[in-house]
């Protein structure tokens, strides 16, 4: 078998180099959901892998059971790329539903009833831009010393 490249779910779905904060708060919240979850029965922070072509793709779902795939993320509003996120462990786990959970002082739900295509995901994996999105920059604790971006961007 010819060695496979690995991506890492998180690396493809924004810049590989994007580093977040940490927020203790949020952190706790997840994880009080997800021991919620394994008291219902879903196996929670289950690793998952897949071979896409020549990639092997690792990544980490909230939670599991034989119907869903559920993402936990902390937050009023469903950005795109969590539901990216969620379509593509949709994929990756084989589950045609999935459940985003998103909490702030309320918890909203949103679900996905397709999962991301092979097709999709490789190109997720290919796509090497630095960033890929254009808000990432704004919220990357790298920013002031980054490589990838020019200096007007760095003080915008
Ligand atoms: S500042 Fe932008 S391009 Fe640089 S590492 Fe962060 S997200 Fe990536």
């Amino acid at each position: 078998m010819n060695k496979k490249t690995i991506k890492y779910v998180t690396e493809i779905i924004r810049c590989p180099d994007f580093e977040f904060g940490r927020f203790r708060m949020g952190e706790l919240v997840h994880e009080a959901y997800c021991s919620r979850l394994k008291k219902n029965g879903y196996e929670v922070e289950k690793d998952v892998h897949k071979v896409y072509d020549n990639y092997l793709l690792l990544g980490r779902v909230d939670a599991i059971n034989d119907e869903e795939v559920v993402e936990i993320k902390t937050g009023k509003k469903p950005q795109l790329i969590y539901l990216i996120q969620l379509g593509i462990y949709m994929n990756m786990c084989d589950r045609d539903r999935g459940r985003l959970v998103m909490i702030a002082s309320n918890i909203n739900e949103f679900s996905l009833e397709e999962p991301l295509s092979d097709q999709a995901i490789l190109a997720l994996i290919k796509d090497e831009r630095k960033p890929k999105w254009g808000w990432e920059c704004k919220k990357c604790r790298k920013r002031l010393s980054c490589p990838y971006i020019s200096a007007t961007r760095k003080r915008s």
